[in-house]
């Protein structure tokens, strides 16, 4: 129960519901918005400023086994950027101080997410095994509702139902997994090539490529993941990370994959990464063009950029693969291990840098994508954080997007020789508006996880909302909201964090039948090392979002 509030007379910005720069108050009571309050409710006055729902990000990593090993890996970066507790009101939980960088502490995440306007969060890659782990790091990042997304593209129990053709049992066995882990959605990784890393197999894998049998191929695991999350009606379709991350004319493997699921729902993660052509000189340039092409023609088609922001990240993926690539070529420190039967895992700290042409094609990618997506809807901001930079950098993204000259300023200072033939380097004109910012940073991710009561200020949503004060510099007005209201109650205040409440779990729990527990019980006695019994993390506080 939170109290009444009244939020008067801000220019309200929510796409959801047609809402575009008006001003009008919003009520809330009870962590809902609704049409009226008393005449006694608090009053927040946002004259002048700008009302957007809070911000909901659709892919980051932020409660993964891997962030935990990125964080023991980066120990400098934590020395470098020590957070003290926030002085937060007494009469709410306890301050923690925590530790930033490029992958903050969780304390530290929850409170970097809220002081941006961010609202809800998702971790795009836990593997089932580590579940457990990731559900208690949620429980220590405040204020953001959250979720993950399980992988199961190279899992072990998985492959033998493709194997066999027995798509029943492999949605039996999925939505036992999306139950036993707490997961909201699912995820698909380099398809294949995780597993067959793992075997030892270091060449590039096509799509119609046997994986140790005939009927396991990249398009047979993609074509029964999908299959599977549309027949369990799961709120957000198949996330899938394309095979060839990174790799030079890699945009053909990923319209074969956009191709392989045409008039299927499918959500294609960081973009950006997966958008590299071959240029006649045989050198990698731009793919963002026909690939976005692609996107616009195919409503069914949805994905966040991944967009690169210059300055340190770390890379950390599922993708044990491409990390191996990634360590060859910068011999920095690096993190490889294996998931047993499910999936793998690499990390290897970057850096980003202007001067440096595969970075500057990879920004201007990125960018490309943003201002060549005509559905915003569809096309959604991430920067995949923290591998192509943190998500404190989305306030100057936001800025990169809305201010041309701002951004012509910027390409002049990169490395230009991979940028031939580039749109963006040809201009673009484009500068997207507050609507635009509110669809792809909000409303759009919301729509695209099936969450109704996130994204939008209808009445009955979720009283997550964000107030900014109007800067010349976008980036200066969206890092520092002056209020934020999470579920109903004030947690920004006058630009002050001033409390951290926790914030609810997002998780689906799909019917099964029980019968998938006997084979499976006998798997895990045969090749886990986790006990069948000990594998499910039991039930969660909050209930499971709604399957239909
Ligand atoms: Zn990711």
């Amino acid at each position: 129960m939170t109290d009444a509030l009244r939020i008067t007379r801000g220019t309200v910005y929510d796409p959801a519901n047609g809402v575009d720069g008006v001003v009008a108050d919003v009520c809330v009571e009870n962590g809902r918005i609704v049409a009226v309050v008393p005449e006694s409710a608090r009053r927040i006055d946002a004259r002048g400023m700008v009302v957007m729902p809070g911000g909901v990000d659709i892919h980051s990593h932020v409660a993964g086994a891997t962030g935990n090993a990125a964080r023991r890996l980066l120990p400098e970066q934590h020395a470098a950027d020590a957070e003290p507790a926030p002085a937060l009101t007494r009469d709410g939980p306890l301050a923690r101080s925590g530790a930033g960088g490029t992958v903050p502490t969780t304390f530290t995440t929850g409170y970097r997410y809220a002081g941006l306007g961010y609202t809800t969060v998702f971790d795009a890659a836990v593997a089932p095994l580590y579940a457990r782990s990731s559900h208690a790091e949620l429980d220590e990042t405040p204020i953001v509702d959250g979720g993950f997304y399980v992988l199961v593209g190279d899992d072990a129990y998985l492959w033998q139902l493709i194997r066999t053709g027995d798509r029943p049992r492999a949605r039996q066995y999925v939505a036992w997994l999306l139950s036993a882990t707490g997961g909201y959605a699912l995820k698909i990784v380099n398809p294949g090539g995780v597993e067959m890393w793992k075997r030892g197999h270091r060449r590039r894998i096509g799509l119609d490529d046997p994986l140790g049998s005939d009927s396991v191929t990249p398009r047979a695991i993609l074509d029964t993941v999908c299959d599977v999350a549309d027949t369990l009606r799961l709120p957000h379709a198949t996330h899938i990370h394309c095979n060839d991350l990174g790799l030079a004319g890699n945009v053909a493997t990923t319209l074969a994959t956009m191709q392989a699921l045409a008039g299927r729902r499918a959500h294609f993660t960081h973009l950006q990464f997966h958008a590299y052509a071959i240029g006649a000189d045989g050198r990698r340039r731009s793919g963002a063009r026909e690939l976005v092409d692609y996107v616009n023609q195919h409503p069914e088609v949805s994905a966040d950029v991944g967009q690169v922001m210059f300055g340190p990240a770390t890379t950390l993926t599922a993708d044990a693969a491409v990390e191996y690539l990634l360590y060859k070529s910068s011999g920095r420190k690096w993190v490889n291990s294996d998931i047993e039967l499910e999936t793998g895992c690499g990390i290897v700290p970057h850096t980003y840098r202007e001067k440096q042409a595969v970075s500057a094609l990879q920004w201007v990618v990125g960018l490309e994508l943003f201002l060549l997506a005509a559905d915003p809807w569809r096309v959604v901001l991430s920067t995949d954080h923290p591998n192509g930079g943190s998500f404190m950098a989305y306030p100057e993204l936001m800025r990169l997007l809305m201010d041309r000259a701002y951004r012509d300023d910027c390409l002049k200072r990169v490395n230009g020789s991979l940028l031939q033939g580039s749109a963006l380097a040809d201009g673009l004109s484009r500068e997207y508006t507050l609507n635009e910012i509110a669809i792809v940073t909000r409303a759009g991710p919301a729509r695209l996880l099936g969450l109704t009561q996130k994204g939008h200020l209808g009445v009955g949503a979720d009283a997550d909302v964000t107030v900014y004060t109007p800067d010349d510099d976008w980036s200066v007005m969206f890092s520092t909201p002056r209020f934020v209201i999470k579920g109903g109650m004030v947690v920004v205040e006058e630009g002050q964090l001033r409390r951290a409440p926790a914030g609810r779990r997002l998780h689906v729990r799909p019917d099964f039948d029980r019968a998938i527990e006997a084979p499976l019980r006998s798997f895990f006695e045969r090749h886990a090392t986790v006990s069948f019994d000990n594998y499910p993390i039991g039930r969660l506080r909050d209930a499971p979002v709604a399957t239909e």
